[in-house]
């Protein structure tokens, strides 16, 4: 039997037509929400000035709450589920993306999942990577996921799509373990966690290259499918990627969840592949290294060394190097020139050898628990030594909380102590983005983008928010 993937037009942000298509895919392919259904959008950030099209958008989750209400049978409860970026908290950025309107007008519930007990799964396939994960208690409770990916490009694993999109499924305490080289491993584990019943990809609007601050490509998609290999598998050959290079969608594939070959699948819908592909001929990615990425003009200059895993030891796709990427990209977005006026960095990651030839006044960021380097700087002697911890080393039931509050506080204390010095080792593995952005902000006299009034007051007000819900949640639980 082939999995069907449903390729559908759909020109605007219309929840009406949006249930209409929704509705209409479901019963092709049928699907029969029930129980516990859980809906699981991408929110990594919303906002909607900087980050207009990094998100599902409201309208689109309007539509399949309709057509899911509409199709659904023997429910026990709908719901969303969420958890954004690192850090931020999900009710801020499920405020900034409008999802409380919607809610609040279909009756249904929300889970933030920053808020809720997180559980262990027991994983068993030979293949996987931990003996155990780390979930959202409505995760391992829900009876029927409807997943909900925004179609985007991303720098680390060139696309995220239905897969992908269960990075958000778990919390900051978990979601960074295993978040370097071994991320597309770590993507395929949580297949195992639980797969969707009903997929439906926001492709209406889709982003470009980055996963935070992607470039808008007028798609005029929905993809909807019932396995997520298959949905991944077309949604690549949509944008003239050959599956193969979608590494977490090969190892997803490889431990038999799912096809990644066309041949495999019965592609359907009104708006035929061959259209699709010659829409998006110019459709733009990035997956550049970082050495080459900075151009002569920017002051930010970086090295690349080697790392330590074998079956990756010429690159991290999966962490600090990316990170690096979206936040000079977040950077961008509130100061377009901010590579010319920025003070003068190297950023150094992997082992590295050799001079470092710093220019004047030239600082240098040693950037992750991998980084190792022995010279001279200023005529001094400096030995950054590698922390690096193995898969099996890391202990994903003692990780850190990685606070929004507390991180801040550690980074800009961190700062403070290194003062005027020419370089600064930041630990981590990975470095998430909000801690690249304080560290450079620091190390470039960049204004930092984390105190932007703009943002300062409301995030700041939902992180109390977010707390006191943790606490709760963890009496009524
Ligand atoms: S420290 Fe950063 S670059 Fe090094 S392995 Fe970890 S995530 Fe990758």
């Amino acid at each position: 039997m082939k999995y069907k993937v449903l390729i559908m037009r759909c020109d605007k942000y219309d929840p009406e037509k949006i249930a209409g298509i929704v509705k209409e895919g479901m019963k092709a392919l049928s699907v029969k929400p029930s129980g516990r259904i859980l809906l699981k959008p991408n929110v990594v950030i919303a906002h909607p000035e900087i980050f207009p099209h990094a998100f599902t958008r409201k309208e689109f989750l309007d539509g399949v709450i309709s057509a899911t209400k509409a199709v659904a049978e023997d429910v026990t409860e709908i719901a969303v589920g969420e958890r954004s970026g690192i850090t931020i908290p999900t009710r801020y950025n499920f405020k900034n993306a409008g999802y409380p309107e919607v809610i609040k007008k279909h009756g249904i519930k929300a889970h933030y999942f920053d808020e809720v007990k997180q559980v262990p799964v027991r994983l068993k396939r030979k293949e996987r990577l931990r003996d155990t994960v780390f979930v959202p208690e409505p995760v391992a409770q829900a009876d029927f996921l409807i997943n909900l990916p925004k179609f985007k490009g991303h720098p680390w694993c060139r696309l995220t799509l239905s897969l992908k999109n269960f990075i958000g499924i778990q919390d900051d305490r978990h979601r960074l373990v295993d978040h370097n080289s071994f991320l597309e491993h770590k993507i395929a584990d949580l297949q195992e966690v639980i797969q969707p019943k009903f997929i439906a990809i926001d492709a209406i609007t889709a982003g470009q290259k980055m996963m935070l601050t992607p470039t808008p490509f007028d798609m005029g998609a929905i993809v909807m499918g019932t396995n997520s290999c298959a949905v991944d598998t077309v949604c690549c050959h949509m944008v003239h990627v050959n599956p193969k290079d979608l590494i977490h969608l090969r190892y997803t594939s490889e431990r038999g969840f799912g096809p990644m070959n066309l041949d495999e699948i019965d592609v359907s819908g009104d708006f035929p592949l061959v259209e699709v592909q010659e829409k998006t001929r110019n459709f733009q990615f990035c997956m550049e290294h970082i050495e080459k990425y900075f151009g002569k003009e920017s002051n930010l200059r970086c090295k690349v060394g080697s790392f330590p895993e074998a079956h990756s030891d010429d690159y991290c796709w999966g962490g600090c190097p990316g990170s690096l990427q979206e936040a000079m990209h977040i950077f961008r977005a509130f100061y377009p020139d901010v590579e010319k006026t920025m003070g003068k960095i190297l950023y150094v990651v992997g082992r590295v050898e050799g001079p470092l030839d710093l220019g004047e006044g030239e600082k240098v960021i040693f950037a992750g628990d991998c980084t190792s380097w022995k010279g001279k700087i200023d005529g001094k002697d400096v030995n950054i030594e590698s922390s690096y911890k193995t898969t099996r080393e890391v202990d994903e039931r003692k990780t850190r909380s990685n606070d929004m509050l507390l991180k801040t506080a550690q980074t800009l204390s961190k700062c403070l102590r290194n003062g005027s010095s020419r370089y600064i080792h930041v630990k981590g593995c990975p470095i998430s983005v909000a801690d690249h952005v304080n560290y450079l902000s620091a190390a470039a006299k960049i204004k930092n983008v984390n105190f932007d009034p703009s943002l300062l007051i409301p995030v700041n007000i939902a992180y109390w928010q977010m707390r006191a819900n943790r606490i709760l949640n963890r009496f009524i639980g």
